[in-house]
């Protein structure tokens, strides 16, 4: 049961989270929502899809988009993904700008930052990983790249240690515009379930087998329904070769397994109810040049 939203003064929002792959956007979701939605990986461009987190702050509901990172793309998935990442920010009500403040303004920042310039209102910036860098040079940084474009505040704050998370909320919950809220009091995560389950498969095959998969994998959820016993949910692995598909089964199924019971535990935790899980191996070949590939990763199919 959904509980009611708060009458009265309430406040509502959508922040669109954006910065180069690998800055901490996705684990600044987590910690402001207060629970896992989006996928976080040592690996860059994890997260292909705009996923949503919501949290309350008062009478404010904060709708996170966290958006796969911008960087310059080369293949066709890859521009789908700066394409969506693009559209979080057209559809957002708030901006901000996460910085590897380890990393810097390195030239993938930089070419952000312009692009940034030519939006409507002012972001804000987010310098992320404060645990790793020296206090003066954190205000170095500040200072360089708000010569570059005035943001409207700066944040500093490590999204892995929780430091400095509190204070960026607060900011939020009082910038959100007025209105009622979007989604029910206890929702977390609008992305569909669906989704989301795909999403967690795939982390955990990138954590066992990213060196010999690299990215060319991609997870579809084909059927769930909610039985008296738990949930069941099939999904497919799309692979490009033959040989892929003997690293994913692994010798005499043993990593399918393994991928399949490490997904199955996770996905019953967030879904609170037993799961059954059946993972199926395809080979497409150019699955990514395949329409309904992106179309069921909630991705829009770049014509060229
Ligand atoms: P995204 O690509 O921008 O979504 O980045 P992720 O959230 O997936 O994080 C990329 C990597 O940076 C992961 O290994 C995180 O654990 C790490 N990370 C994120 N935030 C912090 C932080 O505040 N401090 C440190 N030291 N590492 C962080
Ligand atoms: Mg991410």
């Amino acid at each position: 049961m959904s509980e009611p939203a708060p009458t009265g003064d309430t406040r509502c929002g959508f922040i669109a989270i954006i910065g180069a792959p690998n800055v901490g956007k996705s684990t600044l979701v987590n910690a402001l929502v207060g629970t896992k939605v989006a996928i976080v990986s040592h690996k860059v461009q994890t997260t292909r899809v705009p996923l949503r987190g919501i949290a309350i702050a008062g009478a404010s509901q904060l709708v996170f988009i966290d958006t796969p990172g911008l960087f310059q793309p080369r293949r066709r998935l890859e521009r789908a993904m700066v394409e969506a990442a693009w559209s979080g920010v057209a559809d957002a009500d708030l901006v901000a700008f996460m910085l590897d403040a380890a990393q810097g303004l390195d030239a993938a920042a930089i070419s952000i930052i312009d692009a940034l310039k030519e939006k409507k209102a002012a972001p804000l910036l987010v310098l992320n990983k404060i645990d790793r860098v020296p206090k003066p040079r954190l205000l170095k940084l500040a200072a360089e790249a708000n010569a570059r474009l005035p943001f409207a505040a700066t944040f500093m704050l490590s999204a892995l240690d929780g430091n400095g998370v509190d204070d960026l909320k607060a900011y939020l919950a009082r910038q959100v515009p007025e209105g009622p809220w979007h989604f029910p009091a206890d929702e977390v995560s609008d992305a569909p379930l669906r989704l989301l389950a795909a999403e967690i498969t795939r982390e955990k095959i990138y954590q066992r087998l990213h060196d010999e998969l690299p990215y060319r994998t991609a997870v579809e959820t084909t059927a769930w329904q909610e039985k008296k016993n738990g949930v069941r949910i099939e999904q497919t692995i799309f692979v490009e070769r033959d040989s892929q598909k003997s690293i994913v089964l692994g010798k005499g199924g043993q990593m399918i397994k393994q991928l399949s019971s490490e997904a199955r535990q996770e996905l019953a935790e967030i879904l609170g109810s037993p799961v059954h899980l059946f993972l199926f191996v395809k080979v497409r070949q150019d699955w990514e040049d395949d329409p309904e590939r992106y179309l069921q990763m909630g991705l829009t199919f770049p014509k060229r």
